[in-house]
């Protein structure tokens, strides 16, 4: 089946299983809306390879938002991500990268199509519920700067076969 995911190699190195990075961000927590947006996600068949609470500072988001340096909203939006602690994720799933930017929706939540996280939940082009890595080299550099290897876990083949066809993973 094609090339592997660089962030994921399985025992039987069969598997196009992708990891990818989500930040549920200040706004989600301080809105109490982490329950629901994390229940989408696992619904959806997402498996949840590592989660935790973190309060980001100017080192990592300087990092994160490296793209978005020079932009006259830089200032407004890192003093944003550390208005409270952030849920930072790890999903899983065969595509998951793309998978998990459909379901986020457009930068934008007045222009996110409803159905979306960002459609159903905000009004905001900033206070945009999510941040999901937009590509699998995105999400490897992501995965590596908000989370330790043993704070990602190896979930196996448990529920895969609930989840996917057998020559789908
Ligand atoms: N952002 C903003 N104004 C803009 C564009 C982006 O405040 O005009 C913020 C917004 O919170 C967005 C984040 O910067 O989620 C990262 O921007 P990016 O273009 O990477 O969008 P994303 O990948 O999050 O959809
Ligand atoms: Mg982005």
């Amino acid at each position: 089946m094609g090339m592997l995911c660089p962030n994921l190699r399985h025992k039987t190195d069969k598997r196009m299983l992708e990891r990818t990075l989500v930040l549920l961000k200040p706004c989600t927590l301080e809105r109490a809306l982490a329950g629901e947006i994390i229940g989408r996600f696992e619904r959806k068949g997402l498996r949840i390879a590592g989660m935790k609470m973190m309060q980001l500072d100017d080192e990592i988001l300087d990092a994160h938002y490296a793209h978005l340096k020079g932009k006259p909203f830089f200032g407004i939006l890192k003093a944003s991500m550390m208005t409270s602690p952030v849920v930072a994720m790890c999903l899983e799933g065969v595509d998951a990268v793309a998978v998990v930017r459909g379901i986020t929706g457009d930068t934008n939540g007045r222009k996110a199509a409803p159905g979306t996280i960002r459609g159903d939940y905000c009004m905001s082009n900033q206070q945009n519920i999510v941040h999901a890595s937009d590509s699998p080299e995105a999400a490897e550099a992501e995965l590596k700067r908000f989370f330790c290897p043993e704070e990602i876990f190896d979930l196996g083949d448990t529920n895969l076969a609930r989840l996917y066809a057998a020559d789908e993973v």
